[in-house]
């Protein structure tokens, strides 16, 4: 059997060892296991790529620990917008959706765009349209109450800052939680990546980050790379992350070290970006950069060991 790979994140930004309890520490390592183990259960019997990102990006959005899903920020209203990305390498097919509420799990429904509409992005009440006429599952609001990230939302009004999920004061460090994605090569040698988020505490005007934009946020082309971003989407928008690494692969000729290491150490830097991502060649060599004190990441090799980390090494 060809190899298989895969990898996640759970969000960068200032995550200290400093301000974690083992307990904590424990949890997102659990929550991050299980999510990799979905993606993993689906490649080691030769499902797809894009099956296994959808898998685990679901289990991270289903745990409150994580901005996705269920453990979605709120934005100024005092309400849940998510944002979600998926793209496959083998056909350059994506599906994305933006300033979606009550969606249980909006990978999906980015998936469902990509494969069941003539479209690529679709936003808001649309978007929600769309869901219910595939019978995607629909959550209630207090589904998505989790009154840490209530807290974080009344913190961030006080100071009127639209807040990087791990970089909130209110938890003085305590209860940190992300943006989710997954990357990952099937045995057929296909790439697939995905991306899912509330976004940034606070927001406001229907603001909308990289998570959800091919290119930005997400992007996989078998030829090169799938990747997955987390940070202040701002910066990464601007600088069009993803797409930058798999151009300068296609086009440059770099390895995907060279790359992300460019992208992220240097480009994102010299900008103010702060933040990271994992990244996946066809080779199935993986990196997880990040210019962020810390990110929560894990990933795995067929035959190899399970990787989890969360600081800087
Ligand atoms: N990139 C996300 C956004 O800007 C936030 C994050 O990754 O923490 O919406």
């Amino acid at each position: 059997m060809n190899k298989f790979a895969i990898a996640i994140h759970g969000g960068a930004g200032t995550i200290l060892r400093t301000s974690m309890t083992p307990e904590k520490e424990m949890s997102y390592k659990k929550g991050m296991e299980e999510a990799i183990r979905s993606g993993e259960k689906i490649l080691s019997s030769g499902g797809a790529a894009l099956d296994a990102v959808e898998a685990a990006i679901i289990s991270l959005e289903n745990n409150p620990l994580f901005n996705a899903g269920k453990g979605a920020v709120f934005t100024n209203e005092g309400k849940n917008e998510m944002d979600a990305s998926i793209m496959e390498g083998k056909t350059l097919m994506a599906g994305a959706v933006t300033s979606v509420k009550n969606i249980k799990n909006p990978v999906t429904l980015a998936k469902a765009v990509m494969q069941h509409s003539e479209h690529v992005f679709l936003s808001g009440l649309g978007a929600m349209e769309f869901a219910e006429k595939m019978k995607l599952e629909f959550a209630p609001d207090d589904y998505f109450f989790v009154q840490q990230r209530y807290d974080q939302l009344l913190q961030a009004k006080e100071t009127d800052s639209i807040v990087m999920d791990h970089n909130d004061t209110v938890t003085s460090g305590k209860d940190k939680t992300g943006t989710v994605g997954c990357v990952a090569l099937d045995v057929h040698g296909n790439l697939a990546g995905g991306t899912s988020t509330g976004g940034m505490t606070n927001k406001k005007y229907g603001r909308v980050g990289d998570s959800p934009m091919i290119g930005a946020g997400t992007y996989a082309n078998n030829n090169t790379c799938a990747i997955s971003c987390t940070g202040h989407g701002e910066y990464f928008i601007r600088a069009v992350v993803a797409y930058d690494i798999s151009c300068l692969m296609e086009y440059k000729g770099l390895s995907l070290k060279q790359a992300c290491e460019l992208v992220v150490n240097k480009k994102l830097v010299t900008f103010g970006g702060e933040g990271g991502l994992i990244a996946l060649d066809k080779n199935g060599n993986i990196t997880l950069p990040f210019n962020s004190e810390g990110m929560y990441r894990a990933s795995l090799k067929s035959g190899g060991e399970l990787f989890l980390g969360i600081y800087k090494e």
